[in-house]
């Protein structure tokens, strides 16, 4: 069993002013209607170009980025390595939606592969579809609506833009993920992460895709792709509960139709540990991330592996967690001697804003999460003072 409830190790780069800003952090956002108080008024002042950004780089910021630029984050990058936790750099500007910030998300991709080819503390590269396409785009493609002139250029555009981070990616030999949004646009983004893994993964997983498994046909999409890819391409694959839940349901009471994710939060769990089965069984031909949180998930693949005689860190195996959250599992899985990296967001304040939010809507929405972040930080500042 791994001990997660280690925190000398898991806070084991933590100083006590770290300690105390997550602490005031995490309680804050625990309570929805001061967090939904906080968030609204941090988008006011942001539009109204009040000087907040001092602010919010000492605080929330500081907790969840690495920094605005590639070079700023290095500091993280070694801090994480002296525990052995590689870094994943994801530029995290999102809602954007001009020709000019596409082409700014994939040079930053760019960037990363190139940093990642020279560093063995990056494992990964990734990217997030909405930052290289227009979402109302990548929704016509989703639909097979027909397409005007300029969205087939625009198309085009978009297909170039993947392609060159997936060469780049297959030529300097770096993994890169491709992260799973909204279900309406999902075949899009799908389709065409396939396309990549039939093109690039045919020595090796380098491509992956990611399978959000709180939607309830994930399990038979995971066997489709087995049976497709067989004896043609290796399956690169991020296993992720998905982010989007709320807006899931909400979208198809909406628009009447039937609701594509599970609603039942064991039901996400089943799949997520079944997903993690069906990896593992097919381990020759799969390479796995498990983006989690969730500690019972984070035994369940640490016990498979033990049972099919895996090495622990067998380079097609990997757990991740993001900056900021879940220290406990991230420094006590790699202490354990598994593969463990964290996502860090880098951007410019005002662009990582998005990404903000979301952090603290989901870290009020999810029932337990918060509270384990807490409860592990309150235990952990207890056992300082009894030092
Ligand atoms: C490294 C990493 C990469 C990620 N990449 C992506 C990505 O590309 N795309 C993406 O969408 N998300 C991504 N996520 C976020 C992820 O999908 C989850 O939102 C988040 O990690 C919380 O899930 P959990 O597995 O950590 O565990 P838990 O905290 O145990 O589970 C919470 C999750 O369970 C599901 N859930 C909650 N309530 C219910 C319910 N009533 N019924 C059914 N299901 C429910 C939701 O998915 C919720 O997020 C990533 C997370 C990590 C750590």
């Amino acid at each position: 069993m791994i001990n997660f409830k280690n925190l000398k190790i898991a806070f084991s780069d933590k100083s006590n002013t770290d300690l105390n800003r997550a602490y005031f952090l995490f309680k804050g956002m625990s309570n929805p209607l001061f967090s939904k108080f906080l968030t609204g008024l941090s988008k006011l002042a942001l539009k109204l170009h009040l000087p907040i950004n001092s602010i919010i780089k000492a605080t929330v910021y500081k907790q969840f980025c690495g920094g605005e630029t590639i070079e700023q984050s290095q500091v993280t990058i070694e801090k994480l390595w002296k525990s052995k936790i590689g870094t994943i750099l994801d530029f995290s500007a999102e809602g954007k939606e001009s020709k000019a910030d596409f082409d700014r998300a994939l040079k930053q991709t760019l960037a990363s592969i190139e940093k990642a080819s020279i560093s063995d503390n990056i494992p990964f590269s990734v990217f997030k579809p909405t930052g290289l396409c227009k979402f109302s785009l990548l929704q016509k493609i989703n639909d097979s609506t027909s397409l005007t002139a300029n969205d087939e250029k625009e198309k085009q555009e978009y297909e170039a833009r993947v392609n060159t981070i997936c060469k780049l990616a297959h030529n300097k030999n770096v993994a890169v993920f491709i992260d799973a949004e909204e279900s309406w646009i999902q075949d899009a983004i799908d389709s065409i992460a396939n396309k990549m893994m039939a093109k690039y993964n045919t020595e090796k997983a380098l491509i992956y895709n990611t399978i959000q498994l709180y939607r309830n046909d994930r399990i038979t999409y995971l066997h489709t792709l087995l049976d497709r890819s067989e004896n043609k391409f290796f399956i690169g694959i991020k296993l992720v509960r998905g982010a989007y839940h709320q807006q899931e349901i909400q979208r198809a009471r909406n628009n009447n139709y039937p609701c594509p994710v599970h609603l039942e939060k064991s039901e996400t769990d089943r799949d997520y540990n079944r997903a993690l089965n069906i990896c593992i069984n097919n381990i020759d031909r799969i390479a796995i991330c498990a983006g989690t949180h969730n500690e019972d998930s984070s035994q369940i693949l640490a016990n498979l592996l033990d049972e099919k005689g895996i090495k622990k860190n067998d380079d097609r195996i990997y757990f991740s967690q993001l900056l900021g959250m879940s220290d406990h599992i991230s420094y006590n899985l790699s202490f354990a001697n598994y593969n463990v990296s964290k996502y860090v967001p880098y951007g410019p304040v005002k662009d990582v804003m998005p990404y903000l939010i979301r952090r603290a809507e989901e870290n009020t929405s999810i029932a337990g999460q918060m509270g384990r972040e807490l409860t592990n930080i309150i235990d952990e500042k207890q056992r300082r003072k009894n030092l």
